[in-house]
């Protein structure tokens, strides 16, 4: 296969071969369908995600369906502009961190996209389907997990998440393979037979976790994935949601922590006081700036 030149893709770095595109025009509307191989500038060097999309027009100009567009999002309270016109794209399978210090606006902007606040002005499309006049079809594919989420500490983490599958489910046999899919995922094995109220914070956490990606989510809003947990929980945390990206969800993740983001995510967006100063990779951003890791990163551009 050959190999072609890098094009900026979505915002994302590419590199597309050649010998891996397939093309079916859809008769009527300016659209093919593709697929391409995409080597991500990812921590791990030649990391290779494979990818169906949907484009439009032609090479150069094409744009894959995006799992998230917000455009010039704007939040008020009150007199307050938490944020003033946020724009960013998140791809089908794409782990994308909004990164900032308390108080930038990242919660607000989850919540947006999660579709249980509304936007002062701009707009946020998941799949297509915009927050406002699509929530209730939007919440049937995405899973939101607050930075604060709990767990009901009277219930055992199996009737936990049986009690949430029960809720999801469209009958009994897809309710159980739910409940097996997040029990393995949650790697709490007999512990789960366990009540909540016995678990640690990082063990509530992957179960919390778990339970949001049962149901194939194809868009996972985690606030703040591992705050608050030890360093052994939150690499668990961290693979557990590596795992199922690599299933093609998509993941819009907030962190204050700039080491996490720098190995979990494929792009970041650095917000600052409700604006958004950059977007890039982790690796793509600290080249740009001459820095060795996105701490740095992160003071020379809020400093600009
Ligand atoms: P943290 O990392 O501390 O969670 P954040 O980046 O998630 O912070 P937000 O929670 O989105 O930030 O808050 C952004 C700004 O909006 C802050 O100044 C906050 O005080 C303000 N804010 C958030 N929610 C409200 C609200 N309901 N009423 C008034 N102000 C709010």
């Amino acid at each position: 296969m050959t190999t072609l030149t890098p094009v900026a893709l979505s915002g994302l770095a590419v590199r597309v071969w050649e010998g891996s595109l397939t093309r079916c025009f859809t008769s009527g509307v300016d659209i093919r369908v593709c697929t391409i191989l995409v080597e991500m500038h990812h921590k791990t060097p030649g990391f290779l995600r494979k990818g169906v999309h949907r484009c439009k027009d032609k090479w150069g100009g094409f744009s894959m369906e995006q799992a998230l567009v917000v455009e010039n999002l704007k939040k008020s309270y009150g007199k307050f502009e938490a944020l003033h016109g946020i724009s960013f794209e998140v791809a089908p399978g794409e782990i994308f961190a909004l990164i900032g210090p308390n108080g930038a606006g990242k919660t607000t902007a989850l919540r947006i996209v999660a579709t249980i606040l509304q936007p002062t002005s701009g707009t946020a499309h998941v799949y297509g389907m915009d927050v406002q006049k699509d929530a209730a079809r939007i919440r049937e594919i995405i899973s939101y997990l607050p930075e604060e989420a709990g767990a009901y500490k009277n219930l055992t983490g199996l009737g936990y998440l049986s009690f949430m599958a029960e809720l999801f489910a469209s009958d009994s046999a897809v309710q159980r393979e739910y409940v097996q899919r997040a029990s393995d995922i949650t790697g709490l094995g007999e512990r789960l037979r366990d009540k909540i109220g016995t678990y640690s914070k990082g063990m509530t956490r992957k179960l919390l976790l778990s339970r949001g990606v049962m149901t194939r989510p194809k868009l996972a809003i985690i606030d703040e994935p591992t705050g608050g947990l030890d360093v052994g929980a939150a690499i668990d945390i961290r693979q557990l949601i590596r795992r199922t990206t690599a299933e093609g969800m998509a993941v819009l993740l907030s962190s204050h922590n700039m080491l996490e983001v720098e190995y979990l995510s494929d792009r970041v967006a650095i917000i600052d006081k409700g604006t958004i100063h950059d977007v890039g990779t982790p690796q793509g951003l600290k080249d740009k700036y001459g820095k060795a890791n996105l701490e740095e990163v992160f003071v020379q551009v809020v400093k600009q």
